[in-house]
């Protein structure tokens, strides 16, 4: 007879046969138990055969991977704590000491600050291209090269490259291409099916799940998705060594936000475009960047590669006239009141921040053209009329501004 606070741990309890809820079970697990000491040396965590530690996964976690990768259309996934420890674990996972891995010049600046930090005093090089010249990557191609980081387009300044092309040096060039998917998120385009017939696509999709999976501003965590099962192992045993797990009721907050994620993403979509074409009329603002405008840089390209009647995610950036002090656009940032301020996208609240993208940018390349302040806006699920009303009265004080 064991006592009551011993039965309390070891209960009877199975979970019930036949119970086909929408959403699937939570399980939490550190521990996971074996029958014997022969199952325990018997099971390999390596190809999901079954579980041996929460690390490792759990049946929460696998659902979950096997949905985004599903999603962008590959194979595998392992998933992370973050979008940034993505980005470092496919890193870590692919480049060693006397390597040099590409960054674009208008990368996510975490990756770069990666780059600049932990890689190179592992010895890892890095150096930026141009992605909107594919033959400046081509040209920064060496021996040493090992990695190229793709983004389309890219999250701030919103240029869209010509993504088939890069792919195809990279292939050429028998070079590593990992992408950021981010933006894309799975639905503007297949990463892994980048032109219908040619067969062509990254080798890696990184995805920041904190944007558009979550969807609630509330939830951290990335995720590397391959189509290459060796790939995948030397991602997974990257991912086993460092120890970046993540916890079930993050899993459960994005498997519960997936089902609604298309339509999330076209209403964000949607939104962001109405505003966009809008900012376009407004003499205070030189330049709108969204892909999907016909004056933003590489628009050709985001229509080949997403359709005439394509996706974009809901974002656009803004360049205010020159005229404009930066600490005038600071307070046109202010006087928004809907637009938060706040970094991240994907979320139902409208965020806004103002960038120094001179700053950002590489001098070598110098790319980019502008000389006012750059504003991005994510735009959340707000009425679109009253998102529209609150940029209008924040550019009226920043007019009134700019007078006095
Ligand atoms: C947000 C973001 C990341 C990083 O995601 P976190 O979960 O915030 O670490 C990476 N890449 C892009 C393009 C992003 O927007």
């Amino acid at each position: 007879m064991t006592k009551p606070v011993t039965d309390l741990i070891h209960h009877p309890y199975v979970p019930p046969a036949g119970f086909a809820a929408p959403q699937p079970g939570v399980f939490k697990a550190s521990t996971v138990i074996f029958a014997n000491v022969a199952a325990m040396r018997a099971r390999d965590w390596k190809h999901k055969t079954g579980y041996t530690y929460g690390l490792h996964g759990t049946p929460t976690t696998f659902l979950l991977e096997e949905r985004i990768a599903a999603l962008e259309g590959g194979l595998q996934c392992v998933l992370v704590p973050s979008g940034l420890a993505a980005i470092a674990n496919a890193g870590m996972a692919l480049l060693k000491t006397g390597d040099e891995v590409l960054l674009p010049d208008n990368v996510y600046g975490p990756s770069r600050n990666l780059a600049d930090g932990e890689f190179r005093a592992w010895g890892i090089a890095h150096r930026l291209y141009d992605p909107m010249k594919p033959q400046d990557l081509e040209a920064r191609i060496g021996p040493h090269t090992r990695l190229v980081w793709v983004e389309a387009p890219g999250s701030v300044t919103m240029e869209f490259p010509d993504l088939p092309e890069l792919v195809r040096i990279c292939r050429r060039k028998g070079v590593t291409c990992a992408l950021d998917n981010t933006w894309g998120a799975g639905l503007a385009f297949n990463p892994f099916d980048l032109v219908p017939g040619e067969e062509l696509g990254v080798d890696l999709s990184v995805h920041a799940l904190t944007k558009y999976p979550s969807g609630g501003g509330d939830v951290l965590m990335g995720s590397i998705v391959t189509r290459d099962d060796q790939l995948h192992q030397q991602v997974k045993l990257t991912h086993m060594r460092v120890g970046w797990g993540i916890g079930a009721n993050d899993a459960e907050a994005v498997l519960r936000s997936l089902p609604s994620m298309a339509l999330r993403y076209r209403a964000h979509d949607v939104a962001a475009r109405a505003l966009a074409r809008w900012c376009e009329q407004r003499d205070e603002i030189v330049q709108v960047l969204h892909p999907a405008l016909e004056s933003s840089p590489g628009h050709a390209h985001w229509q080949a590669l997403c359709g005439d009647q394509g996706l974009a995610a809901g974002l656009f950036s803004i360049v205010l006239h020159e005229r404009f002090t930066t600490a005038q656009v600071d307070a046109f940032c202010d006087a928004l009141k809907l637009f938060k301020l706040g970094y991240s996208w994907g979320g139902p609240v409208s965020l806004v921040v103002p960038y120094d993208i001179a700053s950002m940018r590489s001098a070598q390349l110098a790319t980019w053209p502008h000389k006012g302040v750059l504003v991005r806006f994510s735009v959340g699920l707000e009425d679109v009329a009253d998102l529209q009303a609150d940029i209008d009265q924040a550019l009226q004080a920043l007019r009134a501004a700019g007078h006095s």
